[in-house]
Formats: C-alpha cells, sequence, structure tokens
C-alpha cells in the first residue's frame, strides 16, 4: 500500500511517515518546506532504513498532487499540512484561512480527479473551544476555538464532512489531536520550531538546553489544582500511531468519522515543569506571569472511542513524553538546523 502524507516533513507527517515506513508501506511525502526541514525525511529514512518519495511543492498545486497520486499509485492520503501558530492566526487570520482551506479543498479536488478517496485529516482539539465537560468526548458541541487556527480547523471539518457525505465513495478520518508532545526515541526527529516557541515543551527543553533563560508560565490562577493551565499531552509517536491505525479502519468501514487522539490524563503546567527535573534532572527556571490570550484552563480528551473503535490507545506517559523530547533537544539544540541538505 502506498500513502501520500502531505506535511510529511514537519512534525507530526515526520514522525507518521516513520510508523509507516516502519508498518511497511510505501510512503511519498509532499511538503513545502515552509515550516518543515528536508532533513527530517532524510532521517526517517535511515531510521526506517526505506525509501520515502520526496515531492517538493505546495499542496495547492493541485496538478503537481494529482500526478504524484497516480504515478505512485497512492492509496490513501494522510493530511498534516497546513500553518498551526495559534498566535500568528489572530495576527494574521486571512493567510490561515487562506492556506488551511485552500491547501485542503486543493487537495480534495485532486484526489477526486484521479478517484484517491480515502483521508485522514489532522485535526484539532481547539475545535472543542472551551469545553463544559471534561473529559471532552466526541460528542461535545464543537463551538467557538478562540482564534482563527482553531476556526480553519473547524471549517476544514466541515467541508470535508459535506464531501463524504455527498459521495459516499469517500472515507474520512477526522483526528482531533490534544497536545502533541515528545519526539522519536532515538533523538533523530523532533519538533523543530522556528524562532521563539510557542508551545510549552519545545520552550522547556529550549531553556533545558540554554537556548532561553526562563519559562514564562501563563497564569497561576486558574480553577486548576496548582492554578497553572492543565493540557493532554500525547506521546508524538502514539499519535503517529493513532494515524495508522485510522486510516486502516476507515480504509475497511468507509464514512466519515472523529476520533480524539489524546491520553485522558491532564497535566498541569507545573507539573510538566517537575516531571521535567525529576527525569533528566535539570532543573526550569520559570516565573509565573499573566494568562495568555485565548488559552483556557483546562482541557483533556474522552479517549474511549479511539480506543474501542481504533484498538488503539496513548502507550507512553509523562516520563517517556519528558525524555525523548530532552534527547532530541539534546542531541540537536539547534534543530534540524546545519544539517539540512538542499
Ligand atoms: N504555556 C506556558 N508557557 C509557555 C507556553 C505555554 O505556560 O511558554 C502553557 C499554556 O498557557 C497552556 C499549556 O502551557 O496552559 C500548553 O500550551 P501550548 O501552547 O503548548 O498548547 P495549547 O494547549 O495552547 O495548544
Amino acid at each position: 500500500m502506498t500513502i501520500l502524507i502531505t506535511g510529511g516533513a514537519g512534525y507530526v507527517g515526520s514522525h507518521t511517515a516513520l510508523v509507516l515506513c516502519q508498518a511497511g508501506y510505501d510512503v511519498i511525502v509532499i511538503d513545502n518546506l515552509v515550516n518543515a526541514s528536508r532533513e527530517a525525511v532524510v532521517r526517517v529514512e535511515q531510521l526506517a532504513g526505506r525509501r520515502i518519495v520526496f515531492v517538493e511543492a505546495d499542496v495547492r498545486d493541485s496538478d503537481t498532487v494529482a500526478s504524484a497520486l497516480t504515478r505512485y499509485g497512492v492509496d490513501a492520503v494522510i493530511h498534516c499540512a497546513g500553518l498551526k501558530a495559534v498566535g500568528e492566526s489572530t495576527e494574521r487570520p486571512l493567510l490561515y484561512y487562506q492556506t488551511n482551506i485552500d491547501t485542503t479543498l486543493s487537495l480534495c479536488s485532486a484526489m477526486e480527479r484521479v478517484g484517491v478517496k480515502t483521508l485522514v485529516f489532522s485535526s484539532s482539539a481547539t475545535v472543542y473551544g472551551d469545553p463544559d465537560e471534561l473529559p471532552v468526548t466526541e460528542n461535545a458541541p464543537v463551538g467557538w476555538p478562540s482564534n482563527p487556527y482553531g476556526w480553519s480547523k473547524l471549517m476544514i471539518e466541515r467541508i470535508l464532512t459535506d464531501v463524504q457525505a455527498a459521495d459516499s465513495d469517500w472515507s474520512i478520518a477526522l483526528l482531533r489531536y490534544f497536545n502533541p508532545v515528545g519526539a522519536h526515541e532515538s533523538g533523530r526527529i523532533g519538533e523543530d520550531p522556528k524562532g521563539i516557541p510557542n508551545n510549552l515543551m519545545p520552550f522547556v527543553t529550549q531553556v533545558a538546553v540554554g537556548r532561553r533563560a526562563t519559562l514564562s508560565v501563563f497564569g497561576g490562577d486558574y480553577a486548576t489544582a496548582d492554578g497553572t493551565g492543565v493540557r493532554d499531552y500525547i506521546h508524538v509517536m502514539d499519535l503517529a500511531e493513532g494515524h495508522l491505525r485510522a486510516m486502516h479502519v476507515i480504509a475497511e468501514r468507509g464514512g466519515c468519522r472523529v476520533w480524539n487522539l489524546g491520553t485522558g490524563r491532564g497535566t498541569s503546567v507545573l507539573e510538566v515543569v517537575e516531571a521535567f527535573k525529576r527525569v533528566t534532572g535539570r532543573p526550569i527556571d520559570y516565573r509565573i506571569v499573566p494568562r495568555r490570550a485565548g488559552d483556557i484552563a483546562a482541557c483533556c480528551a474522552a479517549p474511549e472511542r479511539a480506543q474501542a473503535e481504533l484498538d488503539w490507545r496513548a502507550r507512553r506517559g509523562l516520563d517517556a513524553i519528558v525524555r525523548d523530547a530532552w534527547r532530541w533537544q539534546r542531541q540537536n539544540p539547534e534543530g534540524y538546523m546545519g544539517s539540512d541538505r538542499e
């Protein structure tokens, strides 16, 4: 079987490519390298001992996508390409709506044109907005994401649902990621944010490695056990394995199906900081600062549907997350920079 991964040189895409290669699939990666590195794909090939076809192109280039789908005999597509910086999406909403939505529309048009109709989409728990009840199930109302990034994911979910409703030949999985963190256990691939990281875990590891001085903890007065924000952190390798399972299930059962990919466990910012110190021996200098606009107090997945229907569960806990994130950061203090081979 041959799988095309859009955004396959990025963080989630590269780990998913590795899981697929290791499971014996032929993998095609298409990526415009706007927020990703060619080196990530090279390292996936090394880890898997398998060649990956790399197409450097924008997914909005529908002709290139269509010809890749036919040329390589692609059976299914995993769609990870898109912009994902929440803060930037608030400053540049047009860019986010245009890029994320156009990319998906072009991809689906190309797929439709050549008759490839199995699609796994990277969605996000932000579609739930600030959920009324925790843990949040897939049946919770999707409501009011607090930023254009989240809205773009919600709009794409709607588009894909309509596409599948109009043509039952489509099989579509909408995967609502909670907070993907960590890295492959080899430390060869991992998260490589450009500039100052927006997300907690890369910021923590960059403090530990000396690239940043102090972690700002956004808010110490939330209604949580220690006052700091609570999230459901999922190891990126667990997440990647979830994609493989979801692809199997929709290929077999069809329809348009939604799954949360999370652990069901909530962890506070201070618990992450403590775990980091416990596992790596490195204390993280931090100070509590005012809340970040748009943040919610707590979010945590109900993972039961994915567990039952995908026969999948997140197996790696917080200690493994921290250990692997730290190994990646320590071995690659500047990320992929300097090792690019273009
Ligand atoms: N956070 C923090 N300092 C940072 C980055 C994040 O205190 O430098 C907190 C943030 O307020 C939230 C949690 O860490 O409670 C996870 O934030 P992240 O940006 O990683 O993911 P989000 O859940 O916002 O998508």
